[in-house]
């Protein structure tokens, strides 16, 4: 897969965002700028000068845009999705070795909003995704009552559930519960 360390920390980054919308876990994550200003700093997303209920209002809308490519169904149509965000996004590709990361791309422009700026990285991230034809990793949690997204970066991409507690514990009684069966289907051999 042609999918390199950067985009995997982009990636990581998007899945961080989407699990913040109140359709992904039940309550807004990020309710106010100060939220938003933790996520920046946990992220650590660089180049963010100050921030203010503006770019809360474009996070929150970039936010519903990235997660429609979760669903887009088709090639085709994320495609489009990701050229429209990335467009718009006034996208700036340049090198740089800030903070001894090496050189790596910055795709926003500089000192960009947070809202463009993460257009421009995530919506890069998810082109990579597309060009390495790898839209079905990018996945919704199949577990009951969960709408959390992940991208599954697997060998094998087997995995179906996101890596929340919950969900990780759900699973857990349910592969105990399906031993149990399992093990009471067997007859026991002699002991
Ligand atoms: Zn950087
Ligand atoms: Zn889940």
């Amino acid at each position: 897969m042609l999918i390199t360390h950067d985009t995997e920390c982009a990636l990581s980054i998007l899945v961080e965002l989407l699990n913040t919308a109140p359709e992904a876990c039940g309550s807004e994550q990020l309710p106010d700028v100060a939220a938003l200003s933790a996520f920046v700093v946990r992220q650590e997303i660089s180049e963010i000068d100050s921030l203010g209920p503006a770019d809360l209002a474009a996070v929150h809308e970039l936010r519903s845009r990235l997660r429609e490519v979760f669903s887009a169904g088709s090639v085709e149509r994320a495609a489009g999705l990701v050229n429209a965000l990335v467009a718009e996004a006034g996208t700036t590709p340049r090198l740089t070795n800030h903070d001894d990361h090496g050189w790596h791309i910055h795709y926003f422009a500089p000192h960009a909003a947070v809202g463009r700026h993460l257009a421009a990285e995530l919506g890069m991230a998810l082109a990579f995704i597309v060009m390495a034809g790898e839209l079905e990793r990018l996945r919704r949690c199949e577990a009951p009552g969960c709408a959390r997204v992940f991208v599954d970066l697997s060998r094998n991409r087997s995995r179906r559930y996101c890596d929340s507690r919950t969900c990780g514990n759900r699973l857990h009684v349910a592969a105990y519960r399906a031993r149990q069966r399992s093990a009471e289907a067997v007859p026991a051999t002699g002991g």
